[in-house]
C-alpha cells in the first residue's frame, strides 16, 4: 500500500498541525482507499486562525495600497496557473472529479485573481454634494474585516476562489475552512500564499473533520463576514450563527435548475447541453440542470437523444483521458443518490436509462439516469439530488413552461432552448434564477455575477460588484467654517 501524503494547515503565516495533534484521513472515492492525512483542527485552532487574521488586518496588510494588494493577487493568479497540475491531482484524489475537467478549471482559475487584481484599485468612495452649508461630505469604502470562507467538496478551489479573490481585493483577511470530504487541494493552495508576497495571517486555512468546529468558525465573534457555499440546510445554520453576531453573510446554496426546451429548439444541441448540465461532474454541481421541462411535442424525441448519449457515457478512472464521468464523491452522497432513485421508483416515475450503481465498476459509481413521468408533486421535481439524475416533465404552452420552471423554492440557474429570439429573452426575463443560459449551459466567468434567488442563496459572487460584499461604506462629514452651532438641534 502506498504511503499516505500529509498536509498541514496555514495559520498566521506558518504551517501548522492541529494543536491537539489530531489528524484525519481523506479517501479517494475511485479507489476507496485513504490517500492523505490532514490536520483535524479543533476550536482552539480556529481561534488562533481568527486571531491571526485580525492581527494581519491591523498590520501591514491593512496599510497596503490597493495597487500593492493587486500585485499580490496577480502573483497568486500566476502561481495557481503554474501549479494547476498538483492542485488538480489533489482535487481528483479527494473528489473523484475528472482530471481533464479539473486541470482546465485550475489552469483558468488564475484569471479570477487577475480579474480582481484589476478591480482592487478601482474601489472608490464618492464625494457627495454638501447637503448642509459649510460641509464637505465624502464616502470611503473599507474592508469589512475578517472573513470566514466555508466551502463544499464539489469544486473546492473554484468556490474558495470566488470568495478569496474579491475579499483580498477589498482588503479583508480570511480564514478558509474546506470540506472534510475534500480538504487537500485547499491545503496545497495555502503553500502558495507566502510565495505570492501576501503577508502572514492574511490568508489562513484550517481543516477539520468536526462539523462543530466548522460551526464554531461561522459563529465566531471575531469574524465579520461569513462567505459560504454548500447545502441549503447548512447555509440556514450558518446564516443564523452570523445573525447572532450581526455579521454579514453571503450564501451560495443548492438548486433544482430547470432546462426549458421549446419545440423549435435544436434538439441535438439541447440534448448536448442537458448532458453537460446534469451528467458533467457526475451531476455534483450546485448549478446542475436537473429538471427537464420540455414541450410535449418533442419530449419523446429529446428523451431518446439524451438517453442514447447517456448510455454511451464512459464511466471509470477520473485520471484517464477518455473517462467522461467519475464516481460520486463520497459514501454518504452515494447512498443519498441511490435513495432518491428508490424514491422515484416508489412514486411511480419511469426510469428510462441508468437507475442504479454500475455493477461492473463497483465503488461509488451511479449510471447516468433519466427519469420521466415526473409530476410537480414528485420528490425528484422538488429536491436537489446532487448526482447524475435528470427528472423530466412536459408542458404545452409558454406560461405553463414558466410556471413549472419557477415552481421551486430554489432559483440558482436555468436554461432556455429555442431558436425564437423573442421567446428566448422573454422567458429568460420571467424565470426566477440568478443565471439563465440561452441555448447553452454551465458557463461561468470571473466578470459575470453568479448566485441565487430564493433558497439558492444570498448575495452574488463574481463580477465587479462581488467586492461590494466585502466592503463597508463610511460617510465622512467635514465642517469647513470652523464655527459652532446650536448643539440642541440635528445638523
Ligand atoms: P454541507 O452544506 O453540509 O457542508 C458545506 C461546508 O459547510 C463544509 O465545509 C462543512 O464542513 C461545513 N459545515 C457543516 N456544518 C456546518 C455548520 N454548522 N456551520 C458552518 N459550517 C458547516 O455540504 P456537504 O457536506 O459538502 O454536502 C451535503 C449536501 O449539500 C450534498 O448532498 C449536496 O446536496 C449539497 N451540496 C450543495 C452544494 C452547492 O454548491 N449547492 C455543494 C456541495 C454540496
Amino acid at each position: 500500500m502506498s504511503e499516505l501524503q500529509t498536509f498541514r494547515m496555514l495559520i498566521g503565516g506558518a504551517t501548522a498541525d492541529a494543536a491537539s495533534g489530531a489528524v484525519f484521513e481523506t479517501t479517494n472515492p475511485y479507489t476507496g482507499a485513504a490517500w492523505a492525512t490532514v490536520p483535524d483542527a479543533g476550536p482552539d485552532d480556529v481561534d488562533a486562525a481568527v486571531s491571526a487574521a485580525r492581527s494581519a488586518l491591523d498590520g501591514e496588510w491593512g496599510s497596503m495600497t490597493a495597487f500593492a494588494r493587486a500585485t499580490c493577487l496577480r502573483r497568486l493568479g500566476d502561481l495557481v496557473a503554474e501549479n494547476a497540475e498538483p492542485l488538480a491531482r489533489a482535487e481528483v484524489a479527494d473528489s473523484g472529479k475528472l482530471y481533464r475537467e479539473m486541470i482546465g478549471q485550475l489552469e483558468a482559475l488564475g484569471s479570477w485573481y487577475h480579474y480582481f487584481a484589476g478591480v482592487a484599485p478601482t474601489i472608490e468612495g464618492r464625494q457627495i454634494p454638501a447637503p448642509n452649508p459649510n460641509y464637505l461630505v465624502y464616502t470611503r469604502r473599507e474592508p469589512v474585516g475578517v472573513v470566514a470562507a466555508i466551502t463544499p467538496w464539489n469544486s473546492p478551489l473554484l468556490l474558495m476562489t470566488w470568495k478569496l479573490a474579491p475579499a483580498l481585493a477589498a482588503g479583508c483577511t480570511v480564514v478558509i475552512k474546506p470540506s472534510e470530504h475534500s480538504p487537500a487541494s485547499t491545503l496545497r493552495f495555502a503553500e502558495l500564499i507566502d510565495r505570492a508576497g501576501i503577508p502572514a495571517g492574511v490568508v489562513n486555512v484550517v481543516s477539520t473533520n468536526d462539523r462543530d468546529t466548522a460551526a464554531h468558525l461561522a459563529a465566531h465573534p471575531g469574524v465579520d463576514k461569513v462567505a459560504f457555499t454548500g447545502s441549503t440546510a447548512t447555509g440556514r445554520a450558518v446564516a443564523k450563527a452570523a445573525a447572532d453576531n450581526i455579521s454579514k453573510v453571503t450564501l451560495e446554496l443548492g438548486g433544482k435548475s430547470p432546462q426549458v426546451v421549446f419545440p423549435d429548439a435544436d434538439l441535438e444541441s439541447a440534448a448536448n447541453g442537458i448532458i453537460a448540465g446534469v451528467f458533467a461532474a457526475t451531476g455534483q454541481t450546485c448549478m446542475a440542470g436537473s429538471r427537464l421541462v420540455v414541450h410535449a411535442d418533442v419530449h419523446d424525441e429529446l428523451v431518446r437523444l439524451i438517453a442514447e448519449r447517456a448510455a454511451t457515457i464512459e464511466l471509470g478512472d477520473p485520471e484517464a483521458e477518455s473517462t467522461e464521468m467519475g464516481p460520486v464523491a463520497n459514501a454518504p452522497q452515494y447512498e443519498k443518490v441511490l435513495g432518491y432513485l428508490e424514491t422515484a421508483r416508489a412514486e411511480g416515475n419511469t426510469i428510462v436509462c441508468g437507475g442504479g450503481p454500475d455493477a461492473g465498476l463497483g465503488g461509488y459509481f451511479v449510471r447516468p439516469t433519466v427519469v420521466t413521468g415526473v409530476t410537480t408533486g414528485s420528490t425528484l421535481f422538488r429536491e436537489e439530488v446532487f448526482g447524475p439524475v435528470l427528472a423530466a416533465l412536459t408542458f404545452t404552452d409558454e406560461d405553463e413552461a414558466v410556471a413549472l420552471a419557477n415552481d421551486t423554492p430554489y432559483g440558482l440557474a436555468a436554461a432556455v432552448w429555442t431558436k425564437d429570439v423573442h421567446r428566448a429573452h422573454r422567458v429568460a426575463g420571467r424565470i426566477r434564477a440568478g443565471s439563465v443560459w440561452i441555448n447553452a449551459y454551465r458557463v461561468v466567468a470571473p466578470s459575470v455575477p453568479f448566485g441565487g434567488f430564493g433558497h439558492s442563496g444570498l448575495g452574488r459572487e463574481n463580477g465587479v460588484h462581488a467586492v461590494d460584499e466585502y466592503l463597508e461604506e463610511k460617510s465622512v462629514w467635514v465642517e469647513l467654517s470652523g464655527g459652532t452651532r446650536d448643539p440642541f438641534t440635528l445638523g
